[in-house]
């Protein structure tokens, strides 16, 4: 694969650290590292930025004007895609479903809703299960009755341009291991809208390092989740010219830690924010790598990760937590 060929926008601080968590391992029995995802450095940084380097040059390439993208009302997405706006000068119209039904202030204000209005948003909050592309096209529509020229960034950047960032980040993790001389058993992320783990297994299968990739799902069912990174990690093969070298067994996911629902959140996620931060100052987040992280917990206490070494990708996401303020706040005793 040769990303050069395609356009890009740079602004992602690349390469992310991969750092050891030797306490977080311990505690769980496993050699534990992190590939820190959540540093990339655009307001906030998360897994959206490298996404957003090639669906931003293609945007420019198009002589775009305007970004419009779409996400549940605490998106890190959206953040992150109305930031790049910013940085380079385009305006941005951002649609925010009501996913999770939460009606608290800190959830429809706080968090990453502060910073998307803060960076120059004017969000447009739809309904629990409003047809979000239709929504989008509407948008599309009335940009381009007002002269300008709309480019439609489909949530959580997941098409195959947006993969090609996590295509990149697969080969820029082997590079790193390779230097550092770490062996690699599995990588383990969090997967929602597929973009991150479809972008991982194309790198992983295009550039032969064959590193097995453990999605863990935060909203759809098992069948459904693998059909979406299949799906898509075939067509960012095909993007990148190398059709047909995507095995379906490359693709798996665990939603068996989805708990009541997408953006909910239960104890056991709770318990893996505590973890997380108290033996490695890290923060996860509350609707993505907190979930991912309660997956990790508990399929190493059932012995799943005997003798591996395991990367968790750390996604990013931590400014959702103050729109979860009502809810964590009691619970950290
Ligand atoms: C969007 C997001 C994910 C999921 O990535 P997808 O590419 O949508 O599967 C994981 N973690 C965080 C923090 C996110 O914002």
């Amino acid at each position: 694969m040769h990303l050069a060929r395609f356009p890009r926008a740079r602004f992602a601080h690349l390469p992310t650290p991969l750092e050891p968590l030797p306490r977080l391992g311990a505690a769980l029995s496993v050699d534990l590292w992190v590939k820190r995802d959540d540093c990339t450095g655009l307001a906030g940084g998360g897994n959206k930025t490298r996404k957003l380097e090639f669906l931003l040059g293609e945007a420019l390439d198009q002589g775009a004007d305007t970004l419009i993208t779409q996400g549940a009302v605490q998106s890190n997405h959206v953040r992150q895609t109305v930031a790049a706006a910013a940085r380079f000068g385009l305006r941005c119209e951002v649609i925010l479903e009501e996913r999770t039904g939460s009606k608290a202030a800190d959830y429809l204000g706080s968090g990453n809703v502060l910073l998307d209005r803060l960076l120059g948003a004017s969000p447009r909050f739809v309904a629990a299960d409003t047809d979000m592309n239709a929504a989008m096209e509407e948008t599309a529509g009335a940009v381009r009755q007002a002269g300008g020229t709309p480019y439609i960034i489909p949530g959580g950047g997941s098409n195959p341009v947006g993969a090609l960032g996590y295509a990149d980040c697969a080969r820029e993790l082997v590079v790193q291991a390779d230097a550092q001389g770490l062996r690699i058993d599995r990588l383990v992320t969090a997967t929602g809208s597929a973009g991150t783990q479809a972008g991982l297994v194309a790198g992983m299968a295009l550039t032969g390092a064959d590193i097995p990739i453990l999605g863990i799902g935060v909203r759809a069912p098992k069948a459904k989740q693998e059909e979406n990174v299949f799906k898509l990690a075939c067509q960012t093969a095909d993007l990148l010219g190398q059709p047909g070298r995507i095995e379906r067994e490359m693709v798996v996911a665990d939603c068996s830690f989805v708990g009541a629902g997408y953006g909910l959140i239960d104890q056991a996620v709770i318990d893996a924010l505590t973890l997380t931060a108290r033996t490695e100052g890290l923060l996860l987040d509350p609707v993505y790598s907190g979930k991912a992280m309660k997956g990790l917990i508990a399929l190493a206490k059932q012995g799943q990760f005997r003798g591996e070494t395991v990367v968790f990708l750390h996604t990013g996401g931590a400014q959702g937590l103050f729109g979860y303020h009502s809810e964590l706040e009691p619970a950290l005793v």
